[in-house]
């Protein structure tokens, strides 16, 4: 979770207008500069600003189908605008409330009053984003949650099934954890979800890479366009790595260490696919690790039918 710096897009024909609310505003945020409606519509799609100061008069296209084209994309219709116009009548500043806007400045205006408002604007704006991210982490390991990996994998599986690239989706659950509570303590054993979520995080270095917490001490690892050999050096990867973070546990029947079983399938989708059916898939896999001795990586490929059990030889206890 971040919070970046926010971006204001100032839209206005006039020069020094435009240039004015540049300096007023400069101190609050990045501030980028359209001279038109055409370049506002641009420019809101290019950088996704968090705030739009919009002119109402203006030639070729006024502020107020300006609003009217961003409220029909989904990409923009979320942006918040302020109108800063001379059309000062009760019935324009209701219409362009109606449209949409978050709020309606006269001008001429005092600068001040267009700082606090652009201020509140921006401040609530950010505590909308803080309560979207925490809507979308799962609050013991700070990774993404469910929800979030649901949304990002509709994404990732509609991308691959225009680019006909497989795609890995992969179960991670930590072997004998229930043995871990009851003789370590439940607090402790949330400190092993956390080190576990951020060993994984940090061991996939591909940027398109995804993990999430899937639920109680699963994980779910998402990875893109990522053949099933490739996939299976990854995963194998995270395994021996969580291996390697040495938790001592003492009661686990194979290892005494913490370790993790892992389950996954490797797709090309198709739009007949279903996200639960691949999931039913990788969730085989795990049964499979489970069964198998767990510690090991069992993955099943869609496309070619071929199966992998990486089993592991555990080293002598
Ligand atoms: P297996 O190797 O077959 O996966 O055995 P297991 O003991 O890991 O599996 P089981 O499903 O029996 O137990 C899962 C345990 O995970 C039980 C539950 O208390 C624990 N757990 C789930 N969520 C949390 C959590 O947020 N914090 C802690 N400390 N424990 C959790
Ligand atoms: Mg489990
Ligand atoms: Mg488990």
């Amino acid at each position: 979770m971040s919070i970046e710096k926010q971006t204001v897009l100032i839209v206005d024909d006039d020069v020094n207008s435009r240039k004015m609310l540049r300096e007023q505003l400069k101190s609050m945020a990045k501030i980028i500069l359209a001279k038109n409606g055409i370049q506002a519509i641009e420019l809101a799609k290019q950088h996704l600003p968090t705030l739009i100061l919009l002119d109402v008069m203006m030639p070729i296209m006024n502020g107020f189908s300006v609003l009217e084209q961003l409220k029909q994309s989904e990409e923009t219709q979320h942006i918040n605008v302020i109108f800063i116009t001379a059309l000062d009548s009760h019935v324009d500043e209701a219409y362009g409330l109606k449209l949409g806007a978050c709020d309606y400045i006269h001008k001429p205006y005092h600068y001040e009053i267009v700082n606090a408002r652009v201020s509140t604007h921006l401040e609530l704006a950010k505590q909308r984003k803080l309560l979207e991210d925490l809507a979308h982490y799962d609050s013991l390991t700070m990774i993404p949650n469910r929800r979030f990996m649901e949304e990002h994998l509709t994404v990732e599986r509609a991308k691959a099934v225009l680019s006909k690239q497989p795609i890995c989706i992969a179960l991670v659950d930590v072997d004998f954890f229930k043995s871990y509570n009851d003789n370590y303590g439940h607090r402790a054993g949330d400190i092993v979800l956390k080190k576990v979520a951020r060993h994984i995080k940090h061991t996939l270095n591909r940027e398109s890479d995804f993990v999430c917490r899937y639920g109680g001490e699963e994980f779910c690892i998402i990875l893109p366009n990522t053949e099933i050999s490739i996939a299976k050096d990854i995963l194998e990867t995270c395994r021996l790595e969580v291996q390697n973070l040495a938790i001592e546990h003492n009661f686990s029947e194979i290892f005494p260490v913490i370790t993790v079983s892992i389950g996954a399938c490797v797709i090309t989708p198709k739009d007949e696919d279903s996200l639960e059916s691949i999931f039913v898939k990788a969730d085989d896999c795990l049964y499979q690790s489970k069964k198998s001795g767990r510690n090991q990586v069992t993955m099943q490929s869609f496309d070619t039918h071929e199966e992998i059990n990486a089993c592991q030889a555990l080293p002598e206890l």
